[in-house]
């Protein structure tokens, strides 16, 4: 057995608005945000492919998203169910596997009373990347996270894994290990590391 297999396992935990599919505008707001029904939710170009070959490169994927348009009065439970179950299908049609999708619903400021909490799973936390780690055995230290937004690098580094932001248009972030445009970018970037580190423990 390597040293590798003796850590844990590598994880790619992805943001999900922003990440695997597209932000939908909001006339009301100007504002990209998370789908509010299944016929908005579509899944971005390149997605597939990136999570496919992380999946062949043995990392296991999960989805560690927060949702709180029901607790904020802004869309219904079976909306947000029917946009997940679109989600499962696509990944199926994708044969890629998700190990768990982790879901926030909660919003410390919602409309919805027994969701409307200061919740411990909201990102930034790193509430869902530790539970992870020890229900299947993640080696941190080898794992990454990837999200549209500096929450999502922030609830990585809490957790320890290195961290991707996309859809920055260019702009770097100081906080991220990695910025780029996409999903296909940053898996390029994360298997190309990979390939690297594993060259250099193969030499010491
Ligand atoms: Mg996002
Ligand atoms: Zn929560």
């Amino acid at each position: 057995m390597g040293a590798s297999a003796m850590r844990g396992r590598r994880a790619v935990f992805l943001d999900r608005d922003g990440v695997i599919n597209h932000n939908v505008l909001n006339p009301a707001t100007g504002e990209l945000e998370a789908p509010l029904t299944a016929a908005e939710f579509k899944v971005l170009p390149g997605v597939p492919e990136a999570l496919r070959s992380l999946q062949k490169a043995g990392y296991l994927l999960f989805v560690v998203s927060n949702q709180p348009n029901y607790a904020k009065g802004k869309s219904t439970l079976d909306e947000l169910r029917a946009i997940d179950g679109k989600l499962q299908r696509e990944l199926a049609a994708m044969r890629v596997e998700m190990a768990e999708m982790y879901y926030c619903r909660h919003h410390p400021e919602g409309v919805v009373p027994e969701y409307s909490v200061v919740c411990e799973c909201r990102k930034p936390s790193p509430y869902f990347l530790r539970k992870a780690a020890r229900e299947f055995g993640i080696d941190l230290g080898q794992s990454w996270m990837v999200g549209d937004r500096v929450t999502d690098v922030e609830c990585g580094r809490a957790a320890g894994v290195r961290t991707a932001l996309v859809g920055t248009s260019g702009m770097p972030c100081v906080e991220a290990d990695w910025t780029g445009e996409d999903l296909a970018e940053a898996v390029e970037h994360i298997l190309s590391v990979q390939v690297r580190e594993d060259g250099n423990a193969q030499l010491c």
